[in-house]
């Protein structure tokens, strides 16, 4: 997909950076409506749509991402975060706000899920990266240098590596997250959920793994990954039976958008500044100072191309 082809608005902006947007506020509460009287008491017009969505969302077929997929359930969170909703897919008032968001985007106004209004929402999520808007500029923004770094007591990684980093201001931020996450009770079950499992990664070191291991992350080490910046943080959230912590199956991904502590990220990270790559769950950049990204040599910058968004 082309972040290009979806206009930056100042709503999205605010609403992804700083949180102020009436629909999400709703949602961060608690909610009304997960009341069934509310969820199911849109007008009576939009429960065709409503079981039309219940149904797709594990049967449609698509490929958000690049890859197919089946049922779109792995995006619900972020979905209905968008929405200002806690109602299920399959109801008719989950119909109807989507319905809202089609007017609001000039889409063909069905209530029904699927890629058109999806790529529109995803095109939003990314705008809300400044790492993507500056790879769009041409830019590979990296960290300026490397003694903001901070490193992670073992306690806060996830494989108690050594040599695990993060810039000081977004470790700060990550930490008052973990703290109001801990106060929530989402680490009851495991201590180690949403521990970091990677940060700050050097980009000549990311490339050399990418050329002697033939490990590239898919294109993001061969090419400008977010984790340069110092910015971006991959967080525990378990892993399917049989998966790797970071596999992009998608039986690992539905996994952990199911998740407590990742509904709980969506609810609330940010609060604290960070904002989700949604095709990655345990992916989050913080963006509460996107102006401190630093960017490489225009030789570098040139290596990065628009294809290595669909990646990010
Ligand atoms: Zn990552």
């Amino acid at each position: 997909m082309r972040v290009r082809s979806y206009a930056l608005t100042l709503a999205a902006a605010v609403c992804g950076a700083l949180l102020s947007c009436a629909g999400s506020a709703a949602a961060q509460q608690g909610l009304l409506q997960r009341d069934p009287a509310v969820c199911g008491g849109a007008d009576s017009s939009w429960s065709e749509a409503a079981s039309k969505n219940a149904e797709s969302l594990s049967k449609a077929e698509w490929s958000p991402f690049g890859s197919p997929e089946r049922g779109w359930e792995t995006y619900l969170p972020l979905i209905q975060r968008e929405l200002g909703t806690n109602c299920g897919p399959g109801t008719p008032e989950f119909a109807r706000l989507l319905a809202d968001f089609q007017a609001q985007y000039h889409l063909e106004i069905d209530g029904l899920f699927g890629s058109g209004t999806f790529q529109v929402m995803k095109g939003l999520w990314q705008e809300r990266r400044p790492f993507i808007l500056a790879r769009l500029r041409g830019e590979c923004p990296v960290a300026p240098v490397e003694y903001i770094m901070t490193n992670l007591p073992a306690r806060e990684d996830t494989y108690d590596r050594e040599d695990r980093r993060l810039r000081g201001d977004a470790l700060k931020a990550y930490r008052d997250m973990v703290a109001a996450a801990r106060r929530d009770g989402i680490m009851r079950s495991d201590p180690k959920l949403l521990t970091i499992f990677s940060g700050y990664r050097q980009a000549d070191v990311d490339s050399e793994r990418c050329a002697s291991e033939g490990n590239c992350d898919g294109k993001r080490r061969a090419t400008c990954s977010p984790h340069a910046t110092g910015f971006a943080i991959d967080l525990n959230l378990g892993f399917a039976p049989g998966s790797r912590i970071d596999s992009t199956s998608q039986a690992n991904r539905l996994y952990q958008s199911r998740t407590e502590a990742y509904r709980w990220l969506v609810r609330n990270a940010h609060r604290f500044g960070f904002v989700n790559y949604a095709y990655e769950p345990w992916h989050w950049e913080w963006v509460g100072n996107p102006a401190a990204l630093g960017t490489t040599s225009a030789s570098a910058a040139s290596a990065a191309q628009p294809a290595a968004f669909t990646g990010q």
